[in-house]
């Protein structure tokens, strides 16, 4: 069994979404200090790093990610390699090669480079799904999607593309690295804190290959 761990580490120096809070760790008790334990205190965005959106990102009545479905974070998952790819629109995500009935499907873009090349910069352009590649996915029945930056959707199909998946129930998963991760059908384990009622939660996903 061969564990690929798909998530990015937490740091103060990590990339954030652009206006959000820098990722902040500070010590309410350290050994270094003399204290008898260590002691962080972490202040972040939910939406940090690698994490799961909840439909309460979008609407205001939606499930927190509390009440996500762990059988959907669990399960079957393909990765799909879309290097060339400017973006995720329908027409792209018809010519990947997406096996029909595919109930977690997980992008790797040119972004996974990004995680290693500029870590802590945060840029506009990344690749992600269109509005119509949301649709395209939602009309397929896919369950979870994975995109490998900070957001499924791209910069120009914010709103429109994360409504269109969460509205769905498709439970998103954003801010994976996938550069060590060849195309073809893995075990995804994804499994995000349970904050009460959270719009999204930090994440450790990993993808595990053979039995
Ligand atoms: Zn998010």
């Amino acid at each position: 069994m061969l564990i690929h761990d798909i998530s990015i580490p937490i740091s103060e120096s990590m990339a954030v979404w652009r206006g959000q809070p820098a990722v902040a760790v500070t010590y309410v008790r350290r050994l270094a200090d003399g204290d008898h334990a260590t002691v962080s205190h972490l202040a972040m965005t939910v939406h940090t790093g690698t994490h799961v959106d909840a439909p309460s990102h979008h609407y205001v009545d939606g499930p927190g990610v509390d009440g996500l479905d762990l059988t959907t974070l669990v399960g079957p998952a393909d990765v799909i390699h879309a290097m060339s790819a400017p973006a995720l629109t329908g027409d792209v995500l018809s010519g990947l090669g997406i096996p029909n009935g595919a109930e977690r499907v997980l992008f790797r873009t040119r972004n996974s480079a990004l995680w290693s090349r500029s870590p802590g910069e945060f840029t506009t352009n990344y690749v992600g799904l269109t509005d119509d590649g949301a649709r395209w996915l939602v009309d397929r029945g896919v369950e979870l999607v994975g995109v490998d930056y900070l957001s499924v959707a791209a910069w120009d199909h914010l709103v429109p593309a994360h409504r269109i998946l969460l509205g769905a129930g498709v439970i998103l998963l954003e801010g994976i690295d996938l550069s060590g991760a060849a195309p073809g059908a893995y075990q995804l384990v994804c499994l995000p804190l349970k904050m009460a009622g959270g719009d999204g939660a930090p994440a450790r996903a990993i993808l595990i290959e053979g039995d």
